[in-house]
């Protein structure tokens, strides 16, 4: 049994309904992801218990949380916007939510979660006097100091600059790591998605569309919400390919060769050979050429580590990397 397991929870606003089935083993770090308004938040709401599901249940550890009160499901949380306590010096925080504690090892444990977040000697520091990414971090340690059995994030790292969300994130990796906490982490950030996370889900229209590693989603999606959200890709018709597919079948822009020169299909028996499609644009993205390409009035999107000189190109398909999706 997961060590989180969410049973067709259900909230439903007025145009919108959640509706979620997922379970999360214990030390997991899952990742989040989806479209804005596709219900991150408010199956994080529903989990920490600030919100009232209309229907389904939460296990945590075994036991049902569902209607449990708030400071009793020990679940820890950190949003984007930043809530400490503006009367209180950092070090202040972070003890706050500490469970009973001996004074010496307050100070202890709050000097240790400091260095955690790399944030030595701010103990005495008033909030006010901190950057954003340093109250972040201090909201990230006040968090995991009243030692949470889950940790929700939900988009912690959306008001900063690039730079420091990329430190930030990996030292919220770390941290995991380090202390094996369980964390759900909500982002509509698909890099950092893929760059943190033991495993994603994708939420879709209030729906858990699929879930698995960064590689699984990306090399095996399920269906093509999916697929297009972890990465580009090709959806052609399948009937244009075999006569009696439905649905689309589905390509990444590396697993596509292109020929300038005509082929002969009978000499490729493992890939598909589509003739006569043409490069509409050409980009050249650091690696290699991103080509857009129409084939039979379809776009197509390919990966080549030269410059095509011709206009008319015919493309090759390893067949075992051809997905059958809807
Ligand atoms: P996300 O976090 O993926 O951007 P949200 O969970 O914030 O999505 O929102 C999902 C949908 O639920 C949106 O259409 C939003 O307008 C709606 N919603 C969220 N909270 C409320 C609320 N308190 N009252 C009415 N509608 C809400």
């Amino acid at each position: 049994m997961p060590y989180l397991e969410i049973r067709k929870l259900e909230k439903k606003y007025k145009d919108f309904t959640l509706s979620a089935s997922f379970g999360v083993e214990k030390g997991e770090f899952l990742c989040i992801i989806g479209p804005s308004g596709s219900g991150k938040s408010t199956l994080l709401s529903l989990i920490a218990g600030l919100d009232k599901p209309d229907g389904g249940t939460i296990i945590l550890d075994g036991k049902d949380i569902t209607s449990e009160k708030i400071q009793k499901r020990e679940i820890g949380m950190v949003f984007q916007d930043f809530t400490l306590f503006p009367s209180m010096n950092v070090e202040k925080n972070i003890q706050f939510g500490m469970k009973e504690k001996r004074k010496s090892e307050r100070k202890k444990l709050s000097d240790s979660l400091l260095s955690l977040v790399d944030l030595e000697g701010y103990g005495k520091r008033s909030v006010s006097s901190l950057s954003g990414g340093e109250a972040q971090r201090v909201q990230l340690a006040r968090a995991i100091a009243a030692e949470p059995r889950i940790l929700l994030l939900d988009e912690p790292l959306s008001a900063l600059d690039a730079p420091l969300r990329k430190s930030i994130r990996n030292a919220i990796r770390a941290i995991h790591d380090s202390t094996g906490i369980t964390m759900l982490y909500v982002t509509h950030d698909r890099e950092e998605a893929f760059s943190i996370s033991d495993s994603i889900m994708i939420m879709h229209d209030g729906k858990t569309v699929s879930m698995g590693t960064a590689e699984e989603l990306y090399r095996k999606p399920s269906d093509l919400f999916t697929a297009f959200f972890t990465g580009e890709g090709t959806a052609l018709p399948a009937h244009l390919i075999y006569e009696n597919m439905e649905g689309y079948l589905f390509f990444r822009p590396e697993n596509a060769v292109l020929s300038e020169e005509p082929i002969n299909p009978d000499m490729y028996p493992m890939h598909i050979i589509l003739s006569d499609a043409e490069i509409l644009s050409c980009e050249f993205n650091g690696s290699a050429y991103m080509l857009g390409l129409q084939y039979q009035g379809y776009p197509m999107l390919l990966q080549s580590a030269v410059k095509p000189r011709r206009k008319t190109v015919s493309v090759m398909i390893l067949k075992e990397s051809l997905l059958n999706l809807e």
